[in-house]
């Protein structure tokens, strides 16, 4: 049980990691079936948050939907409105930012995500 469990998180993760992609469940899903792996949703999305979790993948809220990303270092995203690409960038805002919105608002931020949206270079050509 263990180590099915243990296999299917490196499936997925492996699903990522090698990808500079950012990949909704169904489409990690979707990867792994493309692979010969029969993996249900539910234990895609388990193994996501898990990795998630643990700082070993990143995750980007996009129309409210979840991509996850196989670069967990903090960083923002460029999305092509064009073609749909998602770019990583450094990262903008900072923890002292934050730490001022919160300060000024009384709110506790959990998670965020920036996405700054426009046409990419190849699009413009
Ligand atoms: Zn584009
Ligand atoms: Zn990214």
């Amino acid at each position: 049980m263990t180590y099915r469990n243990t296999k299917q998180r490196k499936d997925v993760y492996d699903v990522l990691k090698g990808l500079d992609r950012h990949l909704t469940a169904d489409q990690v899903m979707e990867e792994l079936k493309k692979n010969d792996r029969q993996v249900g949703l539910a234990t895609v999305y388990r193994n996501l948050h898990h990795l998630h979790e643990n700082n070993m993948i990143g995750k980007v809220l996009k129309d409210g939907v979840a991509l996850y990303d196989g670069n967990p270092e903090p960083h923002d995203h460029l999305h092509c409105r064009m073609c749909g690409k998602i770019f990583d960038v450094p990262k903008i805002l900072n923890e002292e930012n934050i730490k001022a919105i919160e300060d000024e608002k009384g709110f506790s931020v959990e998670e965020y995500f920036t996405t700054f949206e426009g046409v990419c270079n190849d699009c413009k050509k």
